[in-house]
């Protein structure tokens, strides 16, 4: 249907230009305006020389500035690379460096951190989205440039589908960002799969509350809306949370996409009942990080009008790459693969392996990447004829479901036995009291890994007896697979979309913290 992702903002603009695209806030943007907007931003891309495969970072919050940014670069053939906002001014060195980005479009309440940046890293110019004092021949502002409507002629050629349009770099829960570069056809691939299997119309509303910058929101909660002409309701931060669920309800979001983390949330909100009759949520769906069954349960109990689907994907796949489906679903399985995809189970020389058998999860189709930026080797090691090597374990059904088992770095080998500590996880979850729980293996002084657990209470909880919940967990598990300490913690370290930071924990271990 679309080559690029300006197709779809010409074409609403075209079919709905009076229709609503945005609400922020109390603001509505509709179509036609959004492609105003692009086409001027993309027109001062161009007089400031930006060319076809330029970088051009972003380092912006959840606004109408970043959707502007985003499809203006990709308008012109440049390449943009969302950053993770919640990075530390080396990271951002780190990144803008390796991807050799000219131009930097940043948020002024980031300014602290990215002071510097101009001499430190490539990055020619900055482009404020906000009020910004210092403005120069090197930092220009956002407003000023889309304050003026002049129209133009396009200079550059309209990327094609094989064109690179974006580079996510990864989030580093497992080691040092990587760019995963993606095109338009791996991303729209994303959209078409998708809106084949949910049927998304233009009466369709989205809320987009987790950041941008993540693949997971920006293909599924901020591309998908524009391939189907929906709308989408824009929110800054998850935080307060009561504000996500008060514009989902006065706003009628329809399409509500999150992570564990919001999900749980939701589950120990206190939900008003005309919420909870009153919402137009169809579709609830989760993805991103593992969703125990045990909230899955609790969720589908709690919300009867539409069921939470979990769904399964990376940012190297663009990123969805299986979701369960709402006239199927199986708990604790993350659906079929996607339309157009092929998922397979392989060991370690890459042999499939026979149905309900642990191996590793490889991808084939439209969405795999086309590789990491400057990294011929990492990309190698990724993909292999065509397949893409997750690094995810997981088993698959008769039925063509499948089921993450667990990270491949995250397996623990203790006494030569493979244990998944997901598998520990979801039993600890089971466990009244316990809030979220993470499962490690560190190597102990003969060089064998050993099973450490980490808790995070409820709040009305003030302590769970480490005796108790190891009796508890003996009674549901082989005896090998009981963690040797459970450690009591006030908050697990996590990343930007709710994701436990696993290396963190370990690290801390290996300091002698615990
Ligand atoms: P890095 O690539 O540096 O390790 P990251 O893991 O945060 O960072 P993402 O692409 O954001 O990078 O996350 C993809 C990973 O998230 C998958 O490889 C998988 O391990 C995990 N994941 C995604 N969805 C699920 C799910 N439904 N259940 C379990 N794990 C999931």
């Amino acid at each position: 249907k679309y080559r690029n992702f300006y197709e779809m903002v010409e074409h609403n603009a075209k079919h709905r230009p009076k229709e609503t695209v945005l609400l922020v806030d109390e603001r509505k943007v509709d179509h036609l305006r959004l492609k105003q907007k692009v086409d001027t931003f993309a027109r001062f891309l161009e007089f400031s020389s930006i060319k076809n495969g330029d970088k051009v970072a972003l380092i912006i919050a959840n606004s109408e500035e970043f959707i502007v940014s985003f499809l203006a670069v990709t308008k012109i053939g440049a390449v943009a690379v969302p950053l993770n906002t919640f990075l530390k001014r080396e990271e951002f060195e780190y990144i803008l460096s390796d991807a050799q980005a000219k131009l930097l479009i940043c948020s002024p309440e980031f300014a602290g951190e990215t002071s510097g940046l101009l001499e430190a890293t490539p990055v020619e110019k900055i482009v404020w989205t906000g009020h910004y004092d210092k403005l120069d021949e090197r930092n220009y502002s956002f407003v000023e440039i889309t304050g003026s409507m002049e129209t133009h002629e396009q200079l550059a050629k309209a990327p094609k589908l094989d064109d690179l349009a974006c580079i996510i770099y990864t989030s580093g829960t497992t080691g040092k960002p990587k760019g995963a570069m993606l095109s338009y056809r791996n991303m729209l691939s994303n959209m078409v799969s998708a809106d084949e299997v949910f049927q998304i119309t233009a009466k369709d509303r989205f809320i987009v509350y987790l950041p941008m910058f993540h693949s997971f929101t920006l293909t599924v909660m901020v591309l998908l809306p524009l391939y189907a002409g929906s709308s989408m309701v824009l929110i800054k931060s998850v935080f307060p949370f009561s504000n996500v669920m008060k514009q989902t309800l006065l706003k009628r979001v329809t399409i509500f996409l999150g992570v564990p983390t919001i999900y749980n949330a939701l589950l120990k909100a206190k939900i008003p009942w005309y919420f909870l009759w009153f919402n137009k949520v169809r579709l609830f769906i989760s993805g991103s990080a593992p969703l125990s069954e045990h909230a899955l349960q609790a969720f589908n109990q709690r919300f009867k009008r539409a069921t939470l689907l979990e769904g399964y994907g990376l940012s190297e796949c663009s990123p969805a790459v299986a979701v369960n489906r709402s006239q199927k679903q199986k708990p604790l399985s993350v659906g079929p693969a996607l339309p157009g995809y092929e998922v397979k189970i392989v060991s370690e020389e890459m042999m499939e392996l026979p149905l309900r058998e642990v191996g590793e999860i490889i991808v084939k189709g439209d969405c795999v990447m086309k590789g990491y930026y400057n990294r011929p080797d990492a990309t190698d090691e990724t993909i292999v004829n065509g397949w893409l090597r997750t690094g995810d374990l997981g088993k698959m059904d008769a039925e063509g479901f499948l089921y993450i088992v667990d990270r491949k770095k995250d397996l623990i080998i203790s006494k030569g036995i493979n244990i998944y500590p997901r598998e520990i996880e979801e039993v600890l979850y089971k466990f009244e009291g316990i809030d979220a729980c993470a499962v490690i293996g560190v190597k102990d002084e003969s060089n064998d890994e050993e099973v450490l657990a980490f808790i995070q209470l409820k709040e009305e909880v003030e302590s769970i007896p480490e005796i108790k919940l190891k009796q508890y967990l003996k009674s549901h598990l082989a005896n090998f697979k009981v963690p040797k300490h459970i450690y009591t913690v006030e908050e697990l370290p996590k990343n930007a979309t709710g994701k436990v930071l696993k290396r963190v924990l370990k690290e801390h271990v290996l300091s002698g913290k615990f």
